[in-house]
C-alpha cells in the first residue's frame, strides 16, 4: 500500500524523454488555453481575487484597443466587442468566480472555469439557437481573461518548481516555457515519440511519458508520482518501497550519465577511424551551452519557428538577425544550420490563429508552403534578410523545410535571390557563398533526391516527418504510434537512396530526425552512408559511445544484410544482436 489511503497504480505510455522523476502532480485543464487547477491557502484567497480583477481590467483594456481599431471598419464587430466588455464585468461571471475562490479555496483560473461552466449550462438549456450560440461568446471572454491571468509574456503555465505536469496534451509552445518553470516531468494523454512536445522535453532533459490515454483522469493535483521516461512506466501514489527503488535507479542513472559525459571531448570515431559529425538540434541560442557540454561539434538544425511560437509578436528582421548571430557567436566557429520557419500542423503561432483552418493540417498549408504564401506580410523575406545579414558574422547554412520537389525549391531560392539583390543594392554585407540546403522529409523529395541534389548545397533528412508521410502515420497520434517505426525497411531504403544521391552529387547529407539520437539506430544510419547526425544534445554521449564501439566495414556489412530483412522487428533484432556482441548497451539486450 502507498503512504496515503489510495493504492499504488501503474500505467504504461510511450517513453519519450529519459530519466526518472519523483514529484507531485500538477494537473492542467483541457481548455485550448490551459487553465491550471490548484487549491490555495486561506491567506492567499484575497491575492487570487486581486489577480482575477487585474486580469479583467487588462482584458477590458485590450478589447477597448481592438474596438478603437475596428470602429471605422466594421460596426457589427464593434458591437460584439462591446458586448464582450460588458460580459467581463457581469456579476454572474465575476461574483460567481470570486465566490468559488472564497468558498472552495481554488485558484482564479479554476474558479473562472467553474463560473463559465455554470453560465454555459443555462445557455445550453435554452431552445433558441441565438441564445445557445451566445455560449461561445462566454467562452471567448473566458479565454481572454484566462490568457491575462496566465500572463502570456511569462508563459501560459505556471506549475510550482519540481512538479510533474499532467495534461491531456501540451502545445510545443507550452512545453518550451515549462523548462523555465523547472518542472520535474511531463505526462500527457495524447502524443507520440516525435511530437514536438516530446522533442522539446528531451532537449530540456525533462523526463516525459506521453500517449497515456487517461492519465488526466486517474491523477489528481498533488498526487505523488514516479515516472520513468526510459520505460514509459508511471506510478501513481507509489508505495514507500517503490519510491526507494526508483531513487536508487535515479542515482545509478546519474552516475552512468556522468560516465557518458566524460566522452565529451573524444571524437565520434569508429574503431577503424571513420569520423561521424554529431551535431545538435536546437530551438534557440539558450540551448547551445547544453549542446557544447554534451559534445556537439555544430548545430545541425535550428528550429527558428520557436521565435514565432513563444511570443505574441511576429519576429521582425532584427529579431531573426540577432538570434542567428547569437547562434553563430555562441558556437564559436563550429558550423551552424538555421532552418527557415517551419510552422503549421502541431507548431502553431498566435498570428496564424483564424488565418488557416484545415481538415488535415499535416498535409496542408504548413512549413515552406506557408512561407511561399502571401499572408499579407513578407514573413519569409523578413526572415531571409535577417539570416543573410547574420551570414556576414560566420559560417551559417540556410535550410528550407518540407520541400516536396524542384518547383518548391526553385520558388524558395527565387525569394532568397530577390533578398540578396535587395541587400546588394543597399550595400548591406552578407556571405555571397552562403550554403543553401533542404530538408528531405517526404517521399516525393526522397525519390527525386538525385534531381534535388543538383540544385542544393546539402541535404538534411527529417525522418520525423519522413516516417509520418511514408507510413501515413500521424506523428502525434498515440493510437497509431505502434506503426511509427524508424527501422521499417521502406524507411531504410529511402534513406539509403538519399545518401547515395548525396554522395553522387558530392553534397553532405545529415539525418536530423529523432532517430539519429537513438543508439541502436544511429549505427544503422552510419552504415547506410550517413556521416552527419543531428539530434537532441542529451542523446549525443550515448550515440557517441555506440559509434566508438563499431567498425565501419563491419557495420556496412550488417546494414547490407538488414536491408533485405522483411520487418522492422527483424532489423532491430539483428542490429541489437550485433551491438550487444560489442558490449553496447541497447536497452533491449
Ligand atoms: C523532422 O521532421 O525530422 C525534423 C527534424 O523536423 P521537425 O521535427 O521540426 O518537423
Ligand atoms: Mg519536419
Amino acid at each position: 500500500m502507498s503512504d496515503g489511503a489510495r493504492p499504488e497504480m501503474r500505467r504504461e505510455g510511450i517513453a519519450v524523454s529519459p530519466g526518472i522523476a519523483i514529484g507531485r502532480a500538477y494537473l492542467v485543464g483541457r481548455d485550448s488555453v490551459k487553465a491550471p487547477r490548484h487549491h490555495v491557502e486561506a491567506e492567499e484567497v484575497e491575492d487570487e481575487i486581486a489577480r482575477l480583477h487585474r486580469a479583467i481590467v487588462a482584458s477590458d483594456r485590450q478589447l477597448e484597443k481592438v474596438k478603437q481599431k475596428l470602429a471605422s471598419e466594421n460596426e457589427s464587430d464593434f458591437h460584439i466587442i462591446s458586448a464582450h466588455q460588458m460580459m467581463l464585468h457581469d456579476e454572474h461571471l465575476v461574483d460567481a468566480a470570486i465566490g468559488y475562490i472564497r468558498e472552495e479555496k481554488i485558484n482564479a483560473e479554476w474558479a473562472l472555469r467553474k463560473a463559465v461552466d455554470d453560465i454555459r449550462a443555462v445557455f445550453d438549456a435554452i431552445e433558441d439557437t441565438y441564445f445557445r450560440e451566445r455560449a461561445s461568446d462566454v467562452e471567448f471572454v473566458f479565454e481572454r481573461i484566462l490568457r491575462n491571468l496566465l500572463g502570456r509574456e511569462t508563459g501560459p503555465l505556471s506549475p510550482p518548481p519540481d512538479a510533474i505536469v499532467v495534461a491531456y496534451d501540451l502545445s510545443p509552445a507550452d512545453t518550451a516555457q515549462l523548462h523555465r518553470a523547472a518542472v520535474a516531468g511531463l505526462l500527457t494523454d495524447a502524443g507520440g515519440k516525435t511530437s514536438h512536445t516530446a522533442i522539446i522535453a528531451r532537449a530540456h532533459e525533462i523526463p516525459a511519458v506521453v500517449g497515456l490515454e487517461d492519465v488526466t483522469e486517474v491523477v489528481e493535483t498533488d498526487d505523488l508520482l514516479v515516472i520513468d521516461g526510459s520505460t514509459g512506466v508511471v506510478i501513481v501514489n507509489p508505495a514507500r518501497e517503490t519510491v526507494v527503488e526508483y531513487r536508487e535507479e535515479q542515482r545509478r542513472q546519474a552516475a552512468a550519465g556522468a560516465v557518458l559525459l566524460s566522452n565529451r571531448d573524444l571524437p565520434a570515431r569508429t574503431k577503424d577511424g571513420v569520423d561521424v559529425a554529431l551535431l545538435a538540434n536546437i530551438d534557440g541560442p539558450e540551448e547551445i551551452e547544453s549542446a557544447i557540454e554534451h559534445g556537439a561539434t555544430g548545430v545541425g538544425l535550428t528550429r527558428t519557428e520557436y521565435l514565432f511560437m513563444t511570443s505574441d509578436r511576429v519576429p521582425d528582421e532584427d529579431t531573426h538577425y540577432r538570434q542567428a548571430v547569437e547562434v553563430i557567436e555562441r558556437m564559436r566557429g563550429r558550423p551552424v544550420t538555421l532552418r527557415t520557419f517551419d510552422l503549421g500542423a502541431d507548431k502553431l503561432a498566435g498570428f496564424l490563429e483564424g488565418e488557416v483552418q484545415e481538415a488535415n493540417p499535416a498535409l496542408g498549408l504548413r512549413s515552406i508552403r506557408l512561407c511561399l504564401t502571401d499572408l499579407g506580410r513578407p514573413l519569409f523575406k523578413t526572415q531571409l534578410r535577417g539570416l543573410l545579414r547574420a551570414s556576414a558574422h560566420g559560417a551559417l547554412r540556410i535550410m528550407f523545410p518540407m520541400i516536396s520537389g524542384i518547383g518548391e525549391l526553385r520558388a524558395a531560392k527565387a525569394v532568397l535571390e530577390e533578398v540578396k539583390e535587395e541587400l546588394r543594392r543597399e550595400q548591406v554585407p552578407f556571405d555571397e557563398a552562403v550554403k543553401v540546403g533542404i530538408m528531405i522529409e517526404m517521399p516525393s523529395a526522397a525519390l527525386t533526391a538525385d534531381l534535388l541534389a543538383r540544385e542544393s548545397d546539402f541535404f538534411s533528412i527529417g525522418t520525423n516527418d519522413l516516417i509520418q508521410y511514408t507510413m501515413a502515420v500521424d506523428r502525434v497520434n498515440e493510437m497509431v504510434s505502434y506503426l511509427y517505426e524508424p527501422l521499417h525497411p521502406a524507411l531504410l531504403r529511402l534513406i539509403a537512396s538519399v545518401a547515395k544521391a548525396g554522395r553522387a552529387a558530392g553534397i553532405s547529407v545529415t539525418v536530423c530526425g529523432e532517430m539519429a539520437g537513438d543508439a541502436v539506430v544511429a549505427p544503422v544510419l552510419v552504415g547506410l552512408g550517413i556521416h552527419e547526425l543531428s539530434m537532441s544534445a542529451v542523446s549525443i554521449p550515448e550515440v557517441k559511445g555506440a559509434l566508438r564501439s563499431i567498425t565501419m566495414s563491419e557495420v556496412e556489412r550488417v546494414v547490407e544484410r538488414v536491408l533485405d530483412l522483411p520487418t522492422a522487428q527483424d532489423v532491430r533484432e539483428a542490429v541489437v544482436g550485433y551491438l550487444g556482441g560489442l558490449g553496447v548497451k541497447t536497452g533491449s539486450s
